[in-house]
Order: C-alpha cells, then sequence, then structure tokens
C-alpha cells in the first residue's frame, strides 16, 4: 500500500521551522529540479542570516528570466521588474530608502544583453547595492537560446550552424567598468557565496558577484555540473583583492578562478 506522501503545506511549513531557509517563502521556486539556482538561493540566504538583517528591511529586484522570478521564493520584499532593468530600479529602491539592504538579481541574458548598458552607470556611481548576476550562459526561459556570455561555436536550436559571436566576460567588464567590489563565485558552492555575499554587502558601494550557474535542462554539454565542479577553483594563494592590476591580470589569464577578485580599499 502507497505511503500517503505530506502535502506541499506540510512540506513548506518543515522547511520553515527547520530555519535553513528563512528567507524561502511559501513559494517553492518554480524553478527545474538540479537548477544552479538553488545554490545561490541557499547562499544568499546564509548571508542574510548572518547579517542578521529584519527581512522587511531588504528588498530583491529582480528582471526577467528565470533568476527573474526570484523575488516570489523570498519572505522579504521584492519587485519583479521588466527586462534588463533591476540595476536602475534597485537604485531608486536604495535612493528612496536608503536604510534598505537591496539586492539586484539576473540572469546573463537579463543582465548582460538588453541590460548591459546599465551596468557601467551603476558601477560609477557606486551606490550601495549588491548584483549577484547568475551567468549560466543560456537563455533558460525561452528555453535555450545563445546568451551574450555563451561561447563562440556553441549549437542551439537558434544557432544550429553554431555560434559567430565571441562571448562576454562579466568578472572583466566589471573591473573595466571600475566596480568597488568584484567577486566571481560559484552555484556549487554555497558557501562561499554567502561568504563573499557578506563581505560584499558590507561594503560601502557597489558590490558584484558573477555566479557560474548551470542550466542542467537546456545545456548539457558546456556549464554542466560535472564541467564547472572540475573547472572552477580558488584564487592563487598569496592573491591581493585590493591589487586591481593583479585583478585584471589574474581574470585576463584564468576564466575560473573564484572568489573576491577585486574590492577598493
Ligand atoms: S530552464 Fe534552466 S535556468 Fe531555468 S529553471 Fe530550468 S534549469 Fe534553471
Amino acid at each position: 500500500m502507497k505511503t500517503p506522501g505530506r502535502s506541499l503545506a506540510e512540506k513548506v511549513k518543515g522547511i520553515k521551522e527547520s530555519g535553513a531557509f528563512n528567507i524561502r517563502s511559501e513559494h517553492l521556486p518554480t524553478w527545474c529540479p538540479g537548477c544552479g539556482y538553488f545554490g545561490i538561493h541557499q547562499g544568499l540566504n546564509e548571508c542574510i542570516q548572518e547579517l542578521a538583517v529584519p527581512h522587511h528591511q531588504v528588498v530583491i529586484v529582480s528582471g526577467i528570466g528565470c533568476a527573474g522570478r526570484y523575488p516570489f521564493f523570498c519572505d522579504t520584499y521584492g519587485l519583479h521588474t521588466v527586462h534588463g532593468r533591476a540595476l536602475p530600479v534597485a537604485t531608486g529602491v536604495k535612493l528612496a530608502n536608503p536604510e534598505l539592504t537591496v539586492f539586484a538579481v539576473g540572469g546573463d541574458g537579463d543582465g548582460l544583453a538588453i541590460g548591459g548598458g546599465h551596468l557601467p552607470h551603476v558601477a560609477r556611481r557606486d551606490i550601495n547595492i549588491s548584483y549577484l548576476l547568475f551567468d549560466n550562459s543560456i537563455y533558460g526561459l525561452t528555453k535555450g537560446q545563445p546568451s551574450p556570455s555563451t561561447p563562440m561555436g556553441t549549437r542551439s536550436k537558434a544557432s544550429p550552424f553554431g555560434t559567430t559571436d565571441r562571448p562576454l566576460n562579466a568578472t572583466l567588464l566589471a573591473l573595466t567598468y571600475e566596480a568597488s567590489f568584484v567577486a566571481r563565485l560559484f552555484a556549487g558552492d554555497p558557501r562561499g557565496i554567502a561568504s563573499a555575499l557578506v563581505e560584499g554587502t558590507m561594503h560601502e558601494g557597489f558590490s558584484i558577484f558573477h555566479i557560474y550557474s548551470t542550466c542542467v535542462t537546456f545545456d548539457k554539454t558546456f556549464k554542466t555540473w560535472n564541467n564547472l565542479k572540475n573547472w572552477v577553483h580558488p584564487l592563487p594563494e598569496g592573491y591581493d583583492p585590493t591589487d586591481r592590476r593583479q585583478a585584471f591580470d589574474e581574470v585576463l589569464s584564468d576564466d575560473y578562478s573564484i572568489g573576491v577578485i577585486y574590492k577598493r580599499p
């Protein structure tokens, strides 16, 4: 005889009571099982717990895409805005009430294509908000088209003969735009995400977190869990994140070292 499972309401109650995901709302994530975004969710949750910011003082602002759904899954204030516009909206929220802790979130399609023009201006204004760029190098919500960070030659339904464009490197862009805090992270390392987020959120100024993630549904060959696990590794011993020149050398020579790449001294 089949044992009756717990209802959804019971599962949510159990998760809340465990405290393991205490920013999780009653709306369970609708992301595909195995999506890298769950690791990022865990990292942000740990950061907010560690900083002990009351949930009513946290605002999460998103654009459009699978990452755009993020504010629904958090027991904080949130805004699901339009494609590529999370950064200007988050800036407005922070300017209206500087007491709030403001996170902008979005994917590589949202943040590097239609929203790419906002990054340099947010960086030069250096307003105290944190931007989590979920980079899985694909448009997941619209079913697998190449994004601005997809490598050249990638074949997909939308590029059957391989993409012909060179990929953008979000960490390099952030350094070039003189963002005052830049971290490169991995969705499979929620603890590393949490620790960089804590440091970046306390930093006075704009902080960007370029997070390598995976789309398990539409990318079976490039940013898979197996590949990313083999590729990412810590920054070299003795690395000095306050040295901008060293940060450029690192990012230009190594695509997969993770940690705090740069922080303005
Ligand atoms: S389509 Fe890809 S990015 Fe979107 S939720 Fe599914 S696995 Fe995650």
